[in-house]
């Protein structure tokens, strides 16, 4: 057996033990028995082999037989600072970022929002991280922000280096050249340091908050003449980013 669960908190000795949804997984799920060997993650970035113990209705006892580091995050720390789609878009949203190596996902609120994400919906976003995080092997969770005003992420980010946010303004000549992406790239001798980079909700950035944006020199995108939804817009812009700076 070969699947990965995640453990809360972390493991600090040479016992593991699952519970929630984790031990329902590897209990009723998977149908595990003592002796079966699993690999756990704790968010820590390490990788752990462990043997089944012991198995109740609702919690799993584990053995730690060996650890690892299995580095699988980017060579640069990536944010996404999104106004959130709706319903199941958001999960999709969640799954590809955490899949791309995004290291944070800030909820944002922009004039013309729709979705309002409550502590309940950053729960759940949360959940999907370790969902997604299980499948791609990944052994840090992506960092679900608390929900920011465009105003008061502008105002938090002036130490990125690099800010950029998705605007679809094709004849717009400071969106510069439509298939130039060269500008990710980082500089040679550079350390490959942070880059935050914001979409904006269905019904775009006002013409206020996009000069509010360069005011506070974030570099506008455009990523071709389709309208793509937002969580087309966040991947496709983080893949971007991926392939200029290194993944
Ligand atoms: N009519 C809206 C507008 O003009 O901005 C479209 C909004 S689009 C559904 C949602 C977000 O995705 C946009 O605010 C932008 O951040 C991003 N986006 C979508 N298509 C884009 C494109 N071709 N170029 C740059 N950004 C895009």
């Amino acid at each position: 057996m070969s699947e990965r669960y995640f453990v809360d908190p972390r493991i600090v000795d040479d016992r593991a033990r699952l519970v929630g949804v984790e031990a329902h997984h590897l209990v009723h799920v998977m149908r595990g028995r003592p002796g079966d060997r699993v690999t756990l993650f704790d968010g820590s970035g390490l990788e752990f082999t462990a043997e089944v113990s012991e198995l109740r209705r609702d919690e799993v006892e584990l053995k730690v037989v060996a650890r690892h580091e299995a580095d699988r995050e980017l060579a640069f720390r990536l944010t996404l600072a999104v106004a959130l789609p709706k319903g199941d878009r958001q999960r999709w949203l969640v799954e590809k970022a955490v899949e791309l190596g995004v290291a944070r996902v800030i909820p944002l609120r922009t004039a013309r929002s729709v979705a309002k994400p409550g502590r309940g919906a950053i729960q759940r976003m949360a959940r999907w991280v370790v969902d997604a995080s299980k499948q791609c092997g990944r052994n840090r969770l992506m960092e679900i922000g608390e929900p920011r005003t465009w105003s008061d992420l502008l105002a938090d980010s002036n130490e990125i280096p690099l800010r950029i946010l998705a605007h679809p303004t094709p004849k717009d000549p400071a969106c510069g050249n439509d298939a130039d992406f060269e500008f990710l790239r980082v500089p040679a001798g550079h350390p490959r340091d942070e880059v935050i980079a914001a979409i904006g909700p269905e019904g775009g950035f006002t013409s206020e908050e996009v000069a509010a944006a360069r005011e506070a020199d974030w570099r506008a995108v455009n990523l071709g003449p389709r309208t793509l939804r937002i969580e087309t817009a966040a991947t496709v812009l983080a893949s971007l980013v991926m392939t200029h700076r290194g993944c």
